[in-house]
């Protein structure tokens, strides 16, 4: 197989990866202080995640270690290397905001941060490269093509932009509530802390995603129900990475289509050229790894690398 292949694959499979490995040893070692308050702020820190927003120094070591060094926390809020900047994810910090919790400023700052990394440069980017549902989701994915539930299937009809309907929802219900709507019942944060701290009943809110893309629809979930996904679709609708189409080069074989979880991002292949405008684009690769024709590149600013022919 060749490396142009599968290039955009292993990056993600790296990033994704890597990311958990960083949170299960940046918190495995300060679970390992035999610090007993520090035990018991774990056990608040991942059943309630108001919790972790009210006061995120509260999971800070009291003796780091070069693990807890890199980082601490999980997806919704962390510290990074020794606290120099805090990454946060910006729905968790609305729907807090909106159930009128309190918000320390570093997660406040760590809110920003990612609205301005990913509403400026990246784009989707997290749901490709960062998000562990990516991997449950991808594997069922991968079933459904093997088995041949695809083809086989009757088309079970949702909208795409079910998601967006969803991700206001929560919203209106973390105010009405006074709760965090949807972290009561991610399974991204679920899957995560699962991982990291060790999995509960959490184990089985995953089991539904991966059960709802292999069985009911494909790219089901990612591509229907994820508030989180439509959020950062929404915040990188002007983002500067692109991908960019060159009509001069695509035989119009459609297998980018094909291999897409948001098709209909790639509605101008074959007939325009230019960048893909729409937000929902992952930024994930697959579609530049399918075309044999180079007809599709990442662009970044509309530079792209010379197209061959
Ligand atoms: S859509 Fe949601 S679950 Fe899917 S990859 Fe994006 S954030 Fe994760
Ligand atoms: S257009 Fe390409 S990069 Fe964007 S989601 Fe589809 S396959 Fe991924």
């Amino acid at each position: 197989m060749k490396f142009a292949k599968i290039k955009y694959l292993l990056l993600r499979r790296i990033c994704q990866v890597s990311i958990l490995v960083l949170f299960i040893l940046g918190n495995y070692s300060i679970a390992t202080l035999k610090n007993v308050q520090y035990k018991q702020e774990v056990g608040i820190f991942g059943g309630n995640i108001e919790s972790l927003m009210g006061d995120s120094s509260s999971v800070l070591a009291k003796e780091p270690s070069i693990f807890s060094h890199i980082v601490q926390g999980n997806l919704s809020h962390s510290s990074w290397f020794g606290g120099i900047f805090s990454l946060t994810d910006p729905l968790s910090v609305m729907q807090i905001f909106l159930a009128g919790g309190g918000l320390a400023l570093d997660v406040l700052l760590g809110a920003l941060l990612v609205a301005a990394i990913y509403g400026i440069f990246l784009g989707r980017v997290y749901c490709a490269f960062v998000c562990p549902i990516n991997l449950v989701t991808d594997f069922a994915n991968f079933l459904r093509d093997k088995l041949g539930f695809n083809t086989a299937q009757r088309k079970l009809f949702i909208s795409r932009s079910t998601r967006f309907v969803i991700l206001g929802l929560g919203l209106l219900l973390s105010a009405l509530f006074g709760v965090a709507a949807f972290e009561l019942i991610s399974p991204i944060s679920m899957l995560h802390r699962g991982v990291v701290f060790g999995m509960g009943f959490g184990i089985f809110a995953v089991l539904a995603v991966f059960c709802f893309d292999l069985f009911v629809l494909k790219n089901g979930f990612c591509g229907h129900i994820c508030p989180l996904g439509a959020m950062y679709s929404l915040l990188g609708k002007f983002a500067l990475l692109r991908v960019k189409h060159t009509l001069s080069n695509c035989t119009k074989c459609m297998e980018c289509v094909r291999v897409c979880p948001e098709p209909e991002v790639l509605k101008p292949v074959g007939k325009q050229d230019g960048i893909l405008k729409t937000m929902t684009c992952l930024r994930c690769g697959r579609c530049i790894e399918a075309c044999d024709d180079n007809a599709l590149h990442f662009s970044i600013l509309h530079f792209t690398q010379k197209e061959k022919k």
